[in-house]
């Protein structure tokens, strides 16, 4: 098994259902443990034209999947959430990133890992780190890279809101 690290994002319809519904789809693959998920972030959206505040969260699983059967799996999990991409960086009811894979790299168009924005963005990076405090991303520290990214946008939902993950 492989550890990854999986950025779950939506701002349409029941968003918060929605990642619900991503975690309870990836616990049900054959191949994929959900190990643990941060909780709920409200955030403000970044890029892309102006549209609803999201939700987000990180969540941590083990997987016997190769990479590109994990992406295809996450990509089949958002259109069962009837996902579109009319508009670059647009509002969606399901985004469900692959943020970084264990040992892996890869430099494609189809998949890129470590998810090549992931280092920029307050809305992975701060819920990445109550997942796992010593993260790091292309050798640095979440932690670290937190502090030189805006994440004024990203409040964490009160009163808290838990993916429940079902072993
Ligand atoms: P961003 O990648 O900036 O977060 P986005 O999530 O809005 O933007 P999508 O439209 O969801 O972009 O995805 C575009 C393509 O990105 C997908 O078809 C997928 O093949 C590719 N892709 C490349 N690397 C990854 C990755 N690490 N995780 C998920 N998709 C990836
Ligand atoms: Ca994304
Ligand atoms: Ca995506």
């Amino acid at each position: 098994m492989t550890r990854a690290v999986i950025a779950l994002g939506a701002n349409l319809g029941d968003a918060r259902a929605a990642l619900q519904g991503a975690v309870d789809a990836l616990s049900k693959t054959q191949g994929i443990d959900v190990l643990a998920a941060s909780p709920v972030y409200e955030t403000e959206p970044v890029g892309g034209p102006e549209q609803p505040v999201y939700v987000n969260a990180v969540i941590l699983i083990d997987t016997s999947l190769d990479p590109d059967d994990l992406l295809t799996r996450a990509n089949a999990i958002e259109a069962e959430w009837q996902r579109t991409r009319e508009v670059h960086w647009g509002p969606r009811t399901l985004d469900i990133d692959i943020i970084e894979i264990e040992g892996f790299i890869s430099d494609s168009e189809r998949l890129t890992i470590p998810h090549p924005r992931a280092h920029e963005r307050g809305f992975v990076l701060v819920p990445w780190l109550t997942v796992d405090p010593k993260a790091e991303l292309h050798g640095a520290p979440v932690a670290e890279l937190i502090q030189r990214v805006d994440a004024s946008g990203v409040r964490m939902l009160q009163p808290r809101v838990e993916l429940k993950v079902s072993q």
